[in-house]
Protein backbone atom coordinates (compact mmCIF):
# COMPACT_ATOMS: atom_id res chain seq x y z
CA UNK A 1 0.00 0.00 0.00
CA UNK A 2 1.19 3.67 -0.60
CA UNK A 3 1.21 6.14 1.89
CA UNK A 4 -1.30 8.91 0.79
CA UNK A 5 1.20 11.51 1.44
CA UNK A 6 3.90 9.94 -0.28
CA UNK A 7 1.61 10.32 -3.47
CA UNK A 8 0.97 13.59 -2.96
CA UNK A 9 4.87 14.46 -2.74
CA UNK A 10 5.54 12.64 -5.60
CA UNK A 11 2.57 13.78 -7.95
CA UNK A 12 3.38 17.07 -6.51
CA UNK A 13 7.04 16.70 -7.68
CA UNK A 14 8.59 17.70 -4.67
CA UNK A 15 11.99 15.97 -3.70
CA UNK A 16 11.62 12.91 -0.98
CA UNK A 17 13.51 10.62 0.50
CA UNK A 18 11.41 7.23 0.83
CA UNK A 19 12.91 4.96 3.46
CA UNK A 20 12.37 1.13 2.63
CA UNK A 21 10.72 -0.73 5.73
CA UNK A 22 12.94 -3.77 4.40
CA UNK A 23 9.95 -6.61 4.34
CA UNK A 24 10.51 -9.66 2.33
CA UNK A 25 7.48 -11.31 0.34
CA UNK A 26 9.32 -12.83 -2.35
CA UNK A 27 12.02 -14.96 -3.19
CA UNK A 28 15.10 -14.06 -5.20
CA UNK A 29 14.94 -15.53 -8.49
CA UNK A 30 18.40 -16.43 -8.60
CA UNK A 31 21.45 -18.20 -7.10
CA UNK A 32 23.63 -15.80 -5.57
CA UNK A 33 26.61 -17.88 -6.35
CA UNK A 34 25.81 -16.73 -9.83
CA UNK A 35 27.99 -13.42 -8.87
CA UNK A 36 30.95 -15.39 -8.44
CA UNK A 37 30.80 -16.88 -11.39
CA UNK A 38 30.34 -14.12 -13.40
CA UNK A 39 33.20 -12.96 -11.59
CA UNK A 40 35.24 -15.65 -12.43
CA UNK A 41 34.47 -16.00 -15.89
CA UNK A 42 34.96 -11.73 -16.45
CA UNK A 43 38.40 -12.43 -15.22
CA UNK A 44 39.16 -15.80 -17.62
CA UNK A 45 37.98 -13.60 -20.04
CA UNK A 46 40.84 -10.87 -19.48
CA UNK A 47 42.97 -11.89 -22.24
CA UNK A 48 39.76 -11.95 -24.92
CA UNK A 49 39.15 -8.67 -23.71
CA UNK A 50 42.37 -6.85 -23.91
CA UNK A 51 42.57 -8.12 -27.23
CA UNK A 52 39.25 -6.95 -28.69
CA UNK A 53 38.64 -3.47 -27.12
CA UNK A 54 41.41 -1.41 -28.08
CA UNK A 55 41.31 0.42 -24.39
CA UNK A 56 42.23 -2.57 -23.13
CA UNK A 57 45.18 -3.20 -24.99
CA UNK A 58 47.99 -4.32 -22.87
CA UNK A 59 46.44 -4.52 -19.45
CA UNK A 60 44.95 -7.75 -17.95
CA UNK A 61 41.56 -6.48 -19.80
CA UNK A 62 40.09 -5.79 -16.39
CA UNK A 63 36.16 -4.03 -16.92
CA UNK A 64 37.07 -1.07 -13.81
CA UNK A 65 37.20 2.57 -13.24
CA UNK A 66 39.31 4.21 -10.56
CA UNK A 67 37.78 5.33 -7.07
CA UNK A 68 38.85 8.95 -6.56
CA UNK A 69 39.37 10.93 -3.34
CA UNK A 70 35.91 13.50 -3.77
CA UNK A 71 37.13 16.02 -0.87
CA UNK A 72 36.76 18.80 -3.06
CA UNK A 73 33.53 18.03 -4.29
CA UNK A 74 32.37 18.09 -0.42
CA UNK A 75 33.72 20.76 0.47
CA UNK A 76 31.76 22.76 -2.58
CA UNK A 77 28.54 21.10 -1.64
CA UNK A 78 28.79 20.68 1.91
CA UNK A 79 29.28 17.88 3.82
CA UNK A 80 31.58 15.88 6.63
CA UNK A 81 33.52 13.21 6.75
CA UNK A 82 35.17 10.71 3.92
CA UNK A 83 33.59 11.41 0.15
CA UNK A 84 34.63 9.19 -2.49
CA UNK A 85 33.76 9.38 -5.85
CA UNK A 86 33.58 5.75 -8.23
CA UNK A 87 34.62 6.87 -11.59
CA UNK A 88 32.41 4.06 -13.67
CA UNK A 89 31.88 7.16 -15.86
CA UNK A 90 35.36 6.29 -17.18
CA UNK A 91 34.30 2.45 -17.38
CA UNK A 92 36.10 1.26 -20.70
CA UNK A 93 34.29 0.16 -23.58
CA UNK A 94 30.63 1.72 -22.97
CA UNK A 95 31.67 4.84 -20.58
CA UNK A 96 29.32 4.21 -18.28
CA UNK A 97 28.05 1.52 -15.51
CA UNK A 98 26.39 -0.44 -18.23
CA UNK A 99 30.05 -1.41 -19.48
CA UNK A 100 30.46 -4.44 -16.42
CA UNK A 101 26.71 -5.93 -17.36
CA UNK A 102 26.69 -6.15 -21.08
CA UNK A 103 30.37 -7.20 -21.58
CA UNK A 104 29.14 -10.36 -19.18
CA UNK A 105 25.92 -11.11 -20.82
CA UNK A 106 27.93 -10.82 -24.02
CA UNK A 107 30.46 -12.92 -22.98
CA UNK A 108 28.38 -15.79 -21.55
CA UNK A 109 26.38 -15.97 -24.46
CA UNK A 110 29.57 -16.66 -26.84
CA UNK A 111 30.83 -19.07 -24.25
CA UNK A 112 27.83 -21.07 -24.75
CA UNK A 113 27.46 -20.77 -28.44
CA UNK A 114 31.35 -21.50 -28.39
CA UNK A 115 30.82 -24.38 -25.99
CA UNK A 116 28.25 -25.51 -28.60
CA UNK A 117 30.24 -25.36 -31.42
CA UNK A 118 32.82 -27.50 -29.91
CA UNK A 119 35.15 -25.43 -28.31
CA UNK A 120 37.06 -26.95 -25.18
CA UNK A 121 36.13 -23.88 -23.11
CA UNK A 122 39.34 -23.21 -21.18
CA UNK A 123 41.18 -20.54 -23.11
CA UNK A 124 39.36 -17.69 -23.94
CA UNK A 125 41.46 -15.69 -25.89
CA UNK A 126 40.89 -18.55 -28.93
CA UNK A 127 37.66 -17.03 -29.23
CA UNK A 128 39.14 -13.79 -30.92
CA UNK A 129 40.44 -15.69 -33.77
CA UNK A 130 38.87 -15.62 -37.42
CA UNK A 131 37.33 -18.97 -36.97
CA UNK A 132 35.43 -17.89 -34.35
CA UNK A 133 34.62 -14.56 -35.65
CA UNK A 134 33.04 -16.40 -38.17
CA UNK A 135 30.84 -18.50 -36.16
CA UNK A 136 29.43 -15.71 -34.42
CA UNK A 137 29.06 -13.32 -37.72
CA UNK A 138 26.00 -15.84 -37.41
CA UNK A 139 24.23 -14.71 -34.88
CA UNK A 140 22.26 -11.69 -33.58
CA UNK A 141 22.46 -9.66 -30.13
CA UNK A 142 19.55 -7.96 -29.43
CA UNK A 143 18.71 -4.95 -26.85
CA UNK A 144 16.24 -2.24 -26.56
CA UNK A 145 18.01 0.39 -24.52
CA UNK A 146 17.51 4.31 -23.76
CA UNK A 147 21.06 4.72 -25.29
CA UNK A 148 24.06 3.26 -22.77
CA UNK A 149 22.68 -0.50 -22.51
CA UNK A 150 23.02 -0.53 -26.46
CA UNK A 151 26.32 1.01 -26.34
CA UNK A 152 27.48 -1.58 -23.93
CA UNK A 153 26.07 -4.65 -26.00
CA UNK A 154 26.64 -3.47 -29.15
CA UNK A 155 30.47 -2.70 -29.30
CA UNK A 156 31.17 -5.73 -27.36
CA UNK A 157 28.83 -7.91 -29.55
CA UNK A 158 30.89 -5.84 -32.18
CA UNK A 159 34.12 -6.77 -30.44
CA UNK A 160 33.69 -10.43 -30.46
CA UNK A 161 32.14 -10.43 -34.83
CA UNK A 162 28.08 -11.03 -33.39
CA UNK A 163 25.60 -9.19 -35.01
CA UNK A 164 24.23 -6.68 -33.05
CA UNK A 165 20.26 -4.89 -33.23
CA UNK A 166 20.12 -1.81 -30.90
CA UNK A 167 16.25 -0.72 -30.40
CA UNK A 168 16.16 3.15 -29.33
CA UNK A 169 13.29 5.62 -28.67
CA UNK A 170 13.59 8.12 -31.30
CA UNK A 171 14.37 10.79 -28.70
CA UNK A 172 17.69 8.96 -27.90
CA UNK A 173 20.79 11.16 -28.37
CA UNK A 174 21.36 11.28 -31.65
CA UNK A 175 25.59 10.82 -31.17
CA UNK A 176 24.80 7.25 -29.47
CA UNK A 177 22.93 6.49 -32.79
CA UNK A 178 25.66 7.36 -35.00
CA UNK A 179 28.52 6.18 -32.65
CA UNK A 180 26.44 2.92 -32.93
CA UNK A 181 26.29 2.64 -36.69
CA UNK A 182 29.48 3.75 -37.34
CA UNK A 183 30.53 0.05 -35.18
CA UNK A 184 28.45 -1.61 -37.70
CA UNK A 185 25.26 -1.66 -34.94
CA UNK A 186 22.15 -1.97 -36.55
CA UNK A 187 19.55 0.72 -35.24
CA UNK A 188 16.03 0.48 -35.07
CA UNK A 189 14.07 3.32 -33.68
CA UNK A 190 11.02 3.75 -32.06
CA UNK A 191 8.18 6.04 -31.24
CA UNK A 192 7.81 6.09 -27.59
CA UNK A 193 9.35 5.62 -24.52
CA UNK A 194 12.31 2.86 -22.87
CA UNK A 195 9.48 -0.07 -22.22
CA UNK A 196 8.19 0.24 -26.17
CA UNK A 197 11.47 -0.25 -27.24
CA UNK A 198 12.34 -3.29 -24.76
CA UNK A 199 9.24 -4.64 -26.06
CA UNK A 200 10.21 -4.23 -29.81
CA UNK A 201 13.78 -5.81 -29.17
CA UNK A 202 12.34 -8.98 -27.46
CA UNK A 203 9.69 -9.25 -29.96
CA UNK A 204 12.39 -9.59 -32.88
CA UNK A 205 14.66 -12.16 -31.18
CA UNK A 206 11.68 -14.07 -30.46
CA UNK A 207 11.79 -17.33 -32.47
CA UNK A 208 15.18 -16.75 -33.52
CA UNK A 209 17.48 -19.73 -32.25
CA UNK A 210 20.26 -17.22 -34.18
CA UNK A 211 19.18 -14.25 -31.59
CA UNK A 212 19.76 -13.81 -28.18
CA UNK A 213 17.74 -10.69 -26.55
CA UNK A 214 19.69 -8.52 -23.61
CA UNK A 215 16.41 -8.24 -21.21
CA UNK A 216 17.35 -5.23 -19.54
CA UNK A 217 14.22 -5.88 -16.63
CA UNK A 218 14.68 -9.52 -16.73
CA UNK A 219 18.10 -10.52 -16.89
CA UNK A 220 19.78 -12.28 -14.40
CA UNK A 221 23.26 -12.64 -16.81
CA UNK A 222 23.28 -8.76 -16.44
CA UNK A 223 22.40 -8.29 -13.08
CA UNK A 224 25.11 -10.42 -11.86
CA UNK A 225 27.66 -8.60 -14.24
CA UNK A 226 26.79 -5.50 -12.55
CA UNK A 227 27.48 -7.65 -9.45
CA UNK A 228 31.07 -8.23 -9.59
CA UNK A 229 31.93 -4.15 -9.21
CA UNK A 230 31.54 -5.02 -5.66
CA UNK A 231 34.58 -7.08 -4.73
CA UNK A 232 36.90 -4.87 -6.81
CA UNK A 233 35.27 -2.30 -4.76
CA UNK A 234 36.12 -4.04 -1.25
CA UNK A 235 39.85 -4.09 -2.83
CA UNK A 236 40.16 -0.35 -3.92
CA UNK A 237 39.15 0.54 -0.52
CA UNK A 238 41.23 -1.39 1.32
CA UNK A 239 44.57 -0.19 -1.43
CA UNK A 240 42.95 3.65 0.10
CA UNK A 241 42.83 2.43 3.50
CA UNK A 242 39.57 2.80 4.37
CA UNK A 243 37.78 0.67 6.90
CA UNK A 244 34.52 -0.85 6.23
CA UNK A 245 32.53 -1.94 9.94
CA UNK A 246 29.72 -1.17 11.68
CA UNK A 247 31.70 1.80 13.37
CA UNK A 248 32.17 3.32 9.83
CA UNK A 249 29.81 2.61 7.62
CA UNK A 250 30.00 2.86 3.57
CA UNK A 251 27.03 4.75 2.39
CA UNK A 252 26.52 4.09 -1.11
CA UNK A 253 24.13 6.50 -3.64
CA UNK A 254 23.31 5.18 -7.16
CA UNK A 255 21.55 6.93 -9.89
CA UNK A 256 18.51 4.56 -10.66
CA UNK A 257 16.70 3.65 -14.07
CA UNK A 258 15.07 0.73 -14.29
CA UNK A 259 16.81 -0.16 -11.64
CA UNK A 260 19.04 -3.40 -13.09
CA UNK A 261 22.78 -1.51 -12.60
CA UNK A 262 22.58 -0.38 -8.80
CA UNK A 263 20.69 -3.56 -7.93
CA UNK A 264 23.33 -5.42 -9.31
CA UNK A 265 26.16 -3.38 -7.52
CA UNK A 266 23.59 -3.41 -3.89
CA UNK A 267 23.36 -7.02 -4.23
CA UNK A 268 26.73 -7.27 -4.51
CA UNK A 269 27.75 -5.15 -2.16
CA UNK A 270 25.64 -6.55 0.34
CA UNK A 271 27.28 -10.07 -0.20
CA UNK A 272 30.67 -8.24 0.47
CA UNK A 273 29.64 -6.30 3.22
CA UNK A 274 26.88 -7.32 4.74
CA UNK A 275 25.04 -4.91 7.43
CA UNK A 276 27.99 -2.36 7.28
CA UNK A 277 26.92 -0.79 3.63
CA UNK A 278 23.76 1.07 2.91
CA UNK A 279 22.64 1.53 -0.29
CA UNK A 280 20.57 4.48 -1.78
CA UNK A 281 19.21 4.90 -4.99
CA UNK A 282 18.51 8.21 -6.73
CA UNK A 283 15.57 8.69 -9.43
CA UNK A 284 14.33 11.64 -11.39
CA UNK A 285 11.54 13.65 -10.35
CA UNK A 286 9.33 12.62 -13.11
CA UNK A 287 10.69 8.78 -13.27
CA UNK A 288 10.86 7.06 -9.34
CA UNK A 289 9.94 3.96 -11.11
CA UNK A 290 11.58 1.55 -8.38
CA UNK A 291 10.61 4.13 -5.59
CA UNK A 292 7.36 3.22 -6.38
CA UNK A 293 7.73 -0.13 -6.83
CA UNK A 294 9.40 -0.80 -4.21
CA UNK A 295 6.66 1.23 -1.77
CA UNK A 296 3.82 -0.40 -3.39
CA UNK A 297 5.62 -4.49 -2.78
CA UNK A 298 6.47 -6.50 -5.65
CA UNK A 299 2.56 -8.12 -5.94
CA UNK A 300 1.63 -5.64 -8.77
CA UNK A 301 3.22 -3.44 -11.36
CA UNK A 302 2.73 0.12 -10.43
CA UNK A 303 4.00 2.42 -13.07
CA UNK A 304 5.17 6.39 -12.65
CA UNK A 305 2.39 7.11 -15.30
CA UNK A 306 0.03 5.27 -12.96
CA UNK A 307 0.77 8.63 -10.81
CA UNK A 308 0.23 11.09 -13.41
CA UNK A 309 4.24 11.72 -14.14
CA UNK A 310 5.63 12.15 -17.55
CA UNK A 311 9.01 10.74 -17.11
CA UNK A 312 10.52 13.12 -18.96
CA UNK A 313 13.46 14.32 -17.43
CA UNK A 314 16.95 15.54 -18.46
CA UNK A 315 18.61 12.00 -17.32
CA UNK A 316 17.90 9.83 -20.15
CA UNK A 317 19.57 7.16 -18.49
CA UNK A 318 16.97 7.36 -15.58
CA UNK A 319 14.37 8.04 -17.47
CA UNK A 320 12.49 4.71 -16.68
CA UNK A 321 8.59 4.50 -16.25
CA UNK A 322 8.47 0.95 -15.03
CA UNK A 323 10.97 -0.98 -12.57
CA UNK A 324 13.05 -4.30 -13.41
CA UNK A 325 10.63 -7.01 -10.86
CA UNK A 326 14.00 -8.32 -10.35
CA UNK A 327 15.90 -5.64 -9.29
CA UNK A 328 13.04 -4.60 -6.57
CA UNK A 329 12.63 -8.32 -5.16
CA UNK A 330 16.41 -8.70 -4.65
CA UNK A 331 16.02 -5.37 -2.83
CA UNK A 332 13.21 -5.90 -1.32
CA UNK A 333 15.79 -6.37 2.26
CA UNK A 334 19.13 -5.08 1.27
CA UNK A 335 17.94 -1.49 0.00
CA UNK A 336 18.12 1.44 2.52
CA UNK A 337 15.80 3.98 0.54
CA UNK A 338 15.45 5.91 -2.46
CA UNK A 339 15.74 9.50 -3.16
CA UNK A 340 14.45 11.80 -5.61
CA UNK A 341 16.09 14.58 -7.29
CA UNK A 342 15.01 17.38 -9.78
CA UNK A 343 16.74 18.33 -13.04
CA UNK A 344 18.24 21.36 -12.19
CA UNK A 345 19.70 19.68 -9.28
CA UNK A 346 21.62 17.62 -11.50
CA UNK A 347 23.09 20.22 -13.84
CA UNK A 348 24.48 22.10 -11.01
CA UNK A 349 25.88 18.89 -9.96
CA UNK A 350 27.31 17.92 -13.37
CA UNK A 351 29.14 21.17 -13.16
CA UNK A 352 30.50 20.89 -9.40
CA UNK A 353 32.15 17.50 -10.74
CA UNK A 354 34.01 18.94 -13.67
CA UNK A 355 34.71 21.71 -11.61
CA UNK A 356 35.73 20.05 -8.71
CA UNK A 357 37.02 16.91 -9.82
CA UNK A 358 37.91 17.55 -13.47
CA UNK A 359 35.26 14.12 -14.00
CA UNK A 360 33.52 14.89 -17.21
CA UNK A 361 29.51 12.84 -16.73
CA UNK A 362 26.61 12.87 -17.97
CA UNK A 363 23.09 13.85 -15.66
CA UNK A 364 21.95 10.99 -14.99
CA UNK A 365 25.30 10.35 -13.39
CA UNK A 366 24.92 13.30 -10.95
CA UNK A 367 21.87 11.92 -9.33
CA UNK A 368 23.84 10.25 -6.72
CA UNK A 369 25.20 13.78 -5.08
CA UNK A 370 22.39 14.59 -2.91
CA UNK A 371 22.37 11.68 -0.78
CA UNK A 372 24.90 12.73 1.49
CA UNK A 373 22.42 15.87 2.10
CA UNK A 374 19.45 13.75 2.68
CA UNK A 375 20.99 11.92 4.82
CA UNK A 376 22.61 14.69 6.93
CA UNK A 377 20.05 17.28 6.44
CA UNK A 378 16.64 16.17 6.37
CA UNK A 379 14.24 15.06 9.41
CA UNK A 380 13.58 11.30 7.91
CA UNK A 381 17.48 11.21 7.40
CA UNK A 382 18.63 12.30 10.68
CA UNK A 383 15.59 9.53 12.19
CA UNK A 384 17.23 6.33 9.93
CA UNK A 385 20.38 7.39 11.09
CA UNK A 386 19.45 7.61 14.58
CA UNK A 387 17.36 4.17 14.21
CA UNK A 388 20.34 2.69 12.38
CA UNK A 389 23.53 3.88 14.89
CA UNK A 390 25.22 5.54 11.94
CA UNK A 391 26.42 8.70 12.52
CA UNK A 392 26.58 10.38 9.07
CA UNK A 393 29.88 12.84 10.35
CA UNK A 394 32.50 9.49 10.63
CA UNK A 395 30.52 7.09 7.78
CA UNK A 396 32.16 7.07 4.06
CA UNK A 397 29.88 8.47 1.72
CA UNK A 398 30.66 6.89 -1.84
CA UNK A 399 28.81 8.58 -4.98
CA UNK A 400 28.64 6.36 -7.53
CA UNK A 401 29.02 7.71 -10.88
CA UNK A 402 27.46 6.05 -13.99
CA UNK A 403 28.13 7.51 -17.21
CA UNK A 404 29.61 10.51 -19.16
CA UNK A 405 33.11 9.72 -21.02
CA UNK A 406 31.58 9.03 -24.66
CA UNK A 407 29.67 12.13 -24.35
CA UNK A 408 30.57 14.28 -27.15
CA UNK A 409 32.51 17.41 -26.25
CA UNK A 410 30.38 20.02 -27.45
CA UNK A 411 26.98 18.06 -26.03
CA UNK A 412 29.06 18.60 -22.63
CA UNK A 413 29.75 22.20 -23.08
CA UNK A 414 26.17 22.92 -23.62
CA UNK A 415 25.44 21.30 -19.96
CA UNK A 416 28.04 23.04 -18.49
CA UNK A 417 26.61 26.16 -19.90
CA UNK A 418 23.24 25.85 -19.60
C1 LIG B 1 21.56 2.79 -17.12
C2 LIG B 1 22.09 3.90 -16.33
C3 LIG B 1 21.79 4.05 -14.97
C4 LIG B 1 20.84 3.19 -14.20
O1 LIG B 1 20.86 1.81 -14.46
P1 LIG B 1 19.51 1.00 -14.46
O2 LIG B 1 19.92 -0.40 -14.65
O3 LIG B 1 18.67 1.50 -15.59
O4 LIG B 1 18.85 1.28 -13.16
C5 LIG B 1 22.36 5.12 -14.33
N1 LIG B 1 23.16 6.00 -14.95
C6 LIG B 1 23.48 5.87 -16.24
C7 LIG B 1 24.38 6.87 -16.88
C8 LIG B 1 22.95 4.83 -16.98
O5 LIG B 1 23.26 4.71 -18.28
Amino acid sequence: MLATDLVTNLQSRLPVLWLNPGLRTRDDPFDPELVEDARRRMLRAGPLLARVIPELAGTDGLIDSPLLDASSLRDSLGGQSTWLFKADNRLPLAGSVKARGGVHEVLEFAEATALAHGWPGDDFVELASPRWRDIFAAYRLVVGSTGNLAISIGLMSRALGFQAQVHMSSDAAEWKKTLLRDQGVEVIEHEGDYATAVAAGRASAQGDLQAHFVDDEQSVSLFCGYATAAQRLAEQLQEAGVEVSQERPLMVYLPCGVGGAPGGITYGLKQVFGDAVHCWFAEPLASPSVLLQMASGVGNKFSVYDLGLDNKTFADGLAVGQASMLAVTCMQDRLAGVFTVGDSALIYYLRAAWEMLGEKIEPSAAASFAGPGWLNGSATGVAWCDRHQVDPNTATHLLWSTGGNLVPKEQFERWLAS
